[in-house]
């Protein structure tokens, strides 16, 4: 079971999809159960929610524009040199905490949405991520309880300003410049996938072209343990996201870097998940996305 948050002319809805395409009502149409951050957020049983969209018309995903699955959460807390191909490719020994930063919601946008080329950087570099939600609160959450507070997942592309990220010890500038966080295409709840997605592989292209691939269970800290990790500190809420960190192949790595400019196109698949596809626009031409 996958949803989809989307937009068609001015009118916002939500669509399901068993596995036999997706359905879906607009917010201003009776049966309509509620925006999808609202559902999460409040622990409700997304399966009778899905009921009342498969009542609705079948929605051609090629036709709306999507929108993040969770467009404002509450927290989006991201995780730094979580694969050890990555950590080794900047030069850092493996982590032995998970290294975490915040990214702020107004840098997310959804699947397909432009993605503006910054006008003080030129070194604008794609992180493919696995994205887990979570679906029920706790603190000090253990291991063995840690995937009961999953409720789904989806895909991240956490486009990072490179020199701006690395000017500073803190991440924060170059972790959120405005349109850089791409989220989606869907959320797809644990239920349909392996527990904390092990098994998964995840896969970024730029221009076709393969620059990560890796399992998801190459993690070092993996779901469990950054649930369990993070509410040691503060409470998971319901419709928190956490963003599980990029395995190798980023572009600065690259011999000479790979920076993104505009005309690109950068995929992030992970298999089950879906393909989150967003280019890379000169806003000095096309208008900021935002
Ligand atoms: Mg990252």
């Amino acid at each position: 079971m996958r949803f989809a948050v989307y937009v068609l002319g001015d009118r916002r809805g939500l669509a399901v999809d068993f596995g036999e395409g997706f359905r879906g009502l607009f917010r201003d149409e009776p049966g309509y159960p509620g925006d999808l951050d609202h559902l999460v957020a409040n622990e409700v049983d997304l399966s009778d929610a899905a009921r009342a969209l498969q009542s609705g018309r079948p929605v051609s995903i090629e036709a709306v524009r999507l929108l993040p699955p969770l467009p404002n959460p509450g927290k989006i807390i991201c995780i730094g040199l979580n694969y050890v191909e990555h950590s080794a490719e900047v030069g850092i020994a493996r982590r032995e905490y998970p290294e975490v930063f915040a990214r702020f919601t107004s840098s997310l946008i959804g699947h397909e949405a432009p993605i503006a080329m910054p006008q003080q950087s030129t070194q604008l570099d794609y992180e493919g991520e696995l994205v887990a939600v979570i679906g029920r609160r706790g603190r000090n959450i253990s291991r063995k309880e840690a995937l009961g507070h999953v409720a789904g997942y989806s895909i991240f592309n956490d486009v990072t300003v490179r020199d701006y990220q690395l000017r500073t010890s803190q991440w924060t500038m170059g972790k959120n410049f405005d349109g850089t966080g791409a989220f989606g295409p869907f959320f797809v709840v644990s239920d349909a996938l392996p527990p904390g997605c092990r098994g998964l592989h995840l896969t970024t292209r730029l221009n076709g072209r393969i620059v990560q691939h890796a399992p998801i269970a190459d993690m070092v800290f993996d779901v469990e343990a950054l649930v369990a990790s993070l509410s040691d500190a503060f409470a998971l809420s319901a419709g928190d996201v956490i963003v599980t960190g990029t395995p190798g192949g980023i572009g600065m790595s690259h011999h000479p870097p790979l920076w993104m400019k505009p005309g690109d196109v950068c995929e992030v698949e992970i298999s089950n998940l879906g393909v989150l596809r967003n280019s890379i626009v000169d806003p000095t031409v096309t208008g900021p996305n935002t």
